[in-house]
């Protein structure tokens, strides 16, 4: 069969589109939040479970330090490729007092939100086919960056039974010569698993052994809840730093989505090809955002503490509402802010005269009926589970939660 490529070139034309842009698919996340906010801007009644970020405005004295920075015609102007110098400090400073990861600025690289950092530590490592395995349920962005960087997703998949963690024989199974980066994120987007110190530990010894690089996300780490302890894997498994590529940021910690400012802290030489590619791509994120996460660092910290205490009660509400449910099982969220229920028991049944094939329908299904907004499984890689933002107001979590049950109630066999 001939390609669409090959037909238009045999045609004397070269394809519109790239391979790469053309491959690429769009992020259902923000796909399923803009089409609900486009029908609650239609005057729709719309709960929307869909955004994976903080429903708090951007704490004050935050917002303050960038009013100040506006006016300042310093900050007006480009600043290093690389971020501005005292933020890279602060930086490390910040992954010192939080992590206890020991960097030096020059490790550092601030980028364009986490989403960007991820992009382009894909690009720094992966050549052409180097292979990186990405434990499913995955975020959206994974695959894509890698695929973009020229990578191959090697999709490593987990379910509720294990808590959806991923265990060293698993990973062995995937591992081939040409793989290079693991992919690994606790607090999870999109489960909330979170995984222990020994499971760390062992991931970490695992790819030590065998040379692997290891993505580790970290922007989730503040969202942990119950005693539960957060920990990062170079600081459990000091010898995998050298081949380790932290990723973190501002816009959940502070709900300052919207601002655009995450960092990668890598070995030197990473970070310095980094700058180099942003500095050919991006330049440097936005001189008052980044004054901006200059003052959430070093500022007051309970902010986040009080920030974490609601989204804690609101994730108690969110389990027990689903535990409920005719035809949902839930493990129970340990991070983040999201819950990530099995809708097995529901497929193949009829709801509201449609039959429901998959978790996909379902989603379709409630937005349609109950106008509450989800995100099905089919986008993180895996079918037959739906994930819930439980940021959002528990007042809205309690009517959300309450019209899906009514839903689902009303499934027939
Ligand atoms: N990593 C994970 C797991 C996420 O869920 C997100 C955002 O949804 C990010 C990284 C990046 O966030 P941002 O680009 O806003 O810093």
């Amino acid at each position: 069969m001939t390609t669409q490529y090959e037909q238009a070139s045999q045609a004397g034309e070269l394809p519109r589109l790239s391979r790469k842009l053309k491959a690429l698919a769009p992020s259902a996340t923000l796909s399923v939040d803009a089409k609900a906010k486009a029908l609650k801007a239609a005057g729709e009644d719309v709960i929307i479970f869909g955004a994976g970020e903080p429903d708090f405005p951007t704490p004050p004295h935050i917002v303050e330090a960038a009013v100040a920075a506006c006016s300042d015609p310093r900050s007006h102007k480009y600043t290093p490729a690389g971020g501005l110098p005292e933020l890279k400090q602060a930086i490390v400073a910040k992954t010192l007092r939080d992590s206890g990861l020991q960097a030096d600025p020059g490790q550092v690289v601030v980028a364009n939100g986490g989403k960007h950092a991820i992009y382009d530590a894909c690009t720094a490592l992966l050549d052409d086919g180097d292979e990186a395995l990405i434990p499913a349920p995955y975020w959206t962005t994974y695959p894509e960056a890698v695929a973009l960087a020229g990578g191959r997703p090697v999709i490593v998949d987990t379910d509720d039974s294990t808590g959806f963690k991923v265990n060293v024989e698993q990973l062995e199974q995937y591992r081939t010569s040409h793989t290079k980066m693991l992919v690994f994120v606790s607090p999870s987007n999109p489960t909330g698993a979170m995984y222990d110190r020994s499971e760390i530990e062992a991931i970490g010894r695992w790819a030590a052994d065998n040379r692997i690089w290891v993505l580790c996300d970290e922007i989730y780490e503040h969202f942990v809840y119950a005693e539960r302890q957060q920990h990062s894997l170079p600081v459990v498994v000091p010898e995998v730093a050298d081949r380790c590529v932290v990723v973190n940021g501002v816009s959940k910690t502070y709900a300052m989505t919207g601002w655009r400012v995450g960092w990668l802290i890598a070995p030197g030489d990473v970070a310095a090809a980094v700058v180099n590619f942003q500095s050919q791509t991006t330049s440097n994120v936005a001189n008052v955002s980044q004054l901006a996460a200059l003052a959430a660092l070093q500022g007051d910290q309970s902010v986040v503490a009080s920030m974490v205490e609601a989204f804690d009660r609101r994730r108690r509400l969110t389990y027990s509402m689903l535990s409920e449910m005719d035809g949902i099982s839930c493990i129970e969220p340990q991070g983040a802010f999201y819950a990530f229920p099995s809708v097995k028991g529901l497929l193949g049944r009829t709801i509201a005269g449609k039959q429901i094939n998959s978790s996909a329908d379902l989603a379709e299904l409630a937005i349609a009926e109950a106008k509450v907004a989800v995100v099905p499984g089919e986008a993180f890689g895996a079918p037959g589970f739906l994930r819930l933002s439980y940021a959002l107001s528990d007042e809205q979590i309690a009517e959300g939660l309450s019209r899906l049950a009514k839903l689902f109630e009303s499934a027939g066999e």
